[in-house]
């Protein structure tokens, strides 16, 4: 199938409670193009040059997304565009996000990355750092952040019952961490493989890069 039939088969398939994220990290402008034509505006990159520079070439009215980890001194380079940051899993991060965003004159969504997985690899804060984070002074002097919700990504396993339980995990701290911060909106949870179990698990965004690209060359 190409990407049209794909992302529109995809939206068929999801409701409009749950926000697709087309993934398109390592995709061209022109197959971007092709899912922007079918009507999609929100896509997802994973490395902050990459995308500055599809920003720069393609339609403005698209809302680009960064999904991947960020580091602190490429911040600067999307802050003036960037209309959500998924993977914030540091208090520095946030801190250098909330200085280059009033530089924009702007506030900048973010979500936490929480850490969910079994792989010690994955990025995202554990419970208790989420904590000390949540009170601390820094985090509550941050003037050009919004925190709107949280991020997770589950071990990369056939193993339908352990992603599960990781994604129900994640929906819990959310529901935990919505008393303490009543803004909190979206948890985004979700890729090709684990979306329709992420979403049975109270999704609300899914990424979803190679079910509509197709699969990625990594160089
Ligand atoms: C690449 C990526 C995705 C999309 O992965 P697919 O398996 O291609 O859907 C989702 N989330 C993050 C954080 C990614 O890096």
């Amino acid at each position: 199938m190409s990407i049209s039939e794909n992302i529109r088969a995809i939206k068929t398939e999801l409701s409009d409670k749950v926000t697709l994220v087309a993934v398109s990290k390592t995709k061209s402008n022109e197959d971007i193009l092709e899912a922007y034509n079918t009507g999609h505006r929100i896509f997802g990159e994973n490395k902050v040059q990459e995308m500055t520079q599809k920003w720069e070439t393609l339609p403005k009215d698209i809302q680009w997304h960064m999904i991947g980890h960020v580091q602190r001194n490429k911040v600067k380079y999307m802050a003036p565009f960037v209309s959500l940051i998924h993977g914030v899993d540091s208090l520095r991060l946030l801190v250098e996000i909330d200085k280059q965003a009033q530089k924009c004159d702007r506030t900048v969504p973010c979500l936490l990355q929480i850490h969910i997985a079994e792989e010690e690899t994955k990025f995202g804060l554990d419970s208790q750092e989420l904590e000390a984070l949540l009170v601390a002074p820094e985090f509550k002097a941050l003037k050009n952040v919004a925190i709107t919700g949280l991020m997770g990504m589950a071990t990369f396993t056939d193993n339908e019952a352990q992603v599960r339980k990781e994604f129900k995990n994640l929906k819990a701290i959310f529901d935990a961490t919505k008393k303490q911060l009543p803004a909190l909106e979206v948890l985004s949870m979700g890729m090709s493989g684990d979306y329709q179990i992420a979403i049975e698990e109270g999704s609300n965004m899914v990424r979803i890069g190679s079910s509509i690209f197709g699969s990625r060359n990594y160089n």
